[in-house]
């Protein structure tokens, strides 16, 4: 029962080797990086369009602010022009003093508002021209991907070809259970056993384990879920 599946497992090696240098191609890996940019993209530009709308938000404000400041500068500037006493004047224009160090402030703060929203603008900038370049690099990397794939195709067919033929002769039940570890991208998943321990991740077999194993029983590991077998 375990020689058949060696055997597809032997074969299956071959179709896995490629499949491995197809996953960790260099054109595959650029277009998954690209495509992991994009699929991110429409985020960066909502949080960029909530931080704009804040900013205008709050320079509107500002500049509402500031404007009601300048009205009552030149309110203030009218009374000490018609003020009859000194003390009403010097009053007034310690008022306006204190208005035109606020003014100076709020003035100050709308300038800070103004270059936040300019690097806002150099942000969006920013996505669009990566976006472009990773819309670029996804399209030639994927169409290089298909091309390696397309390279491969015969030499994966052949293995697939061989690996049906050699799957009628495998325990319908085992190979179910292989497939379905294989479809789970665990490979190699089949091991002998080392003495007690299991071949591949080192655990020590319980009894009953062994004593299935020393029957010629092909069981799972508890741990790592491989197949194993007593050699
Ligand atoms: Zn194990």
């Amino acid at each position: 029962m375990i020689e058949e599946l060696l055997k597809y497992q032997e074969a299956d090696e071959k179709l896995h080797k490629i499949e491995t240098e197809l996953s960790e191609s260099d054109v595959r890996k650029k277009a998954v990086a690209a495509k992991k940019y994009l699929a991110g993209a429409p985020e960066s530009i909502n949080k960029l369009d909530v931080k704009a709308a804040e900013l205008y938000s709050a320079y509107e404000g500002m500049l509402n602010k500031l404007t009601a400041l300048k009205d009552q500068e030149s309110e203030f500037e009218n009374a000490v022009s018609e003020a009859e006493d000194e003390n009403a004047v010097n009053y007034l224009i310690k008022k306006t003093e204190e208005l035109l160090a606020k003014i100076k402030s709020v003035s100050a703060d709308c300038a800070k508002i103004q270059s936040d929203i300019q690097a806002v603008l150099k942000d969006y900038a920013t996505v669009a021209n990566t976006t472009k370049s990773a819309t670029a690099q996804y399209n030639e990397n994927g169409k290089l991907y298909n091309e390696l794939k397309a390279q491969k195709q015969p030499e994966m067919d052949a293995i697939k070809s061989e690996l049906e033929k050699l799957k009628a002769k495998v325990d319908p039940a085992l190979m179910a259970k292989y497939l379905e570890k294989r479809e789970k991208k665990m490979f190699p998943i089949v091991y002998a056993v080392r003495g007690e321990f299991c071949g591949a991740c080192n655990m020590q077999l319980n009894m009953a384990d062994l004593s299935k194993l020393k029957n010629g029983e092909i069981i799972e590991c508890d741990q790592c879920g491989r197949l194993i077998y007593k050699g």
